[in-house]
């Protein structure tokens, strides 16, 4: 079996546009809606010649209460069945509780985790995601999804933690 990679993240940080970005077709659905991703879904890619498995994570109804809570659950079971995890926060609205919520359930899995600054879609919001190092999950990449900005860099770290 290929190793698995799982995107995750809140609603809206633009996980399936990563997902997109990365296997080169517009599939995963991208809506301005939080949490239109209805389930998990999985895709083959690869990168520099090395095979992998996507799991674009999501599915969770963004009008439930507890939102946060199952976001978190959502986070352990991609977790659970990942090799690496890309955690995708929004770069241009900083931390959040659900991030911070997230960052906890990934940090206890002890699996390697990415952190990856999305929609840093230019150099002042690649500064400015520094203030994600505050998530303990070490350093943030930044990352412009819907530009390709960076993406091959996050790909290159994906590359060496498989
Ligand atoms: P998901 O809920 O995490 O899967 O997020 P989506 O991929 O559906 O994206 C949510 C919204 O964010 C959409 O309107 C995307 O076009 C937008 N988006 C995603 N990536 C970027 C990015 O790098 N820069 C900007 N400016 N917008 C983005
Ligand atoms: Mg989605």
């Amino acid at each position: 079996p290929l190793p698995v990679v799982a995107i995750v993240g809140r609603p809206n940080v633009g996980k399936s546009t990563l997902v997109n970005r990365i296997i080169g077709r517009r599939e995963a659905v991208v809506e301005d809606v939080p949490g239109v991703t209805r389930d998990r879904v999985t895709y083959e890619a690869s990168w520099r010649g090395r095979r992998f498995t996507l799991v674009d994570t999501g599915g969770w109804d963004p009008d439930a209460t507890g939102m946060g809570l199952r976001i978190a659950e959502q986070a352990q079971v991609a977790a659970e069945l990942a090799d690496v995890i890309v955690f995708v926060v929004d770069a241009t609205v900083g931390v959040t509780d659900a991030d911070e919520a997230v960052g906890a359930v990934l940090r206890r899995t002890g699996k390697p985790v990415i952190l990856a600054a999305n929609k840093a879609d230019n150099p002042q919001l690649e500064l400015e995601s520094s203030v994600l190092w505050s998530l303990g999950l070490g350093e943030p990449r930044p990352v412009s999804a819907l530009h390709g900005r960076g993406s091959g860099d996050l790909l290159d770290t994906v590359l060496d933690l498989l």
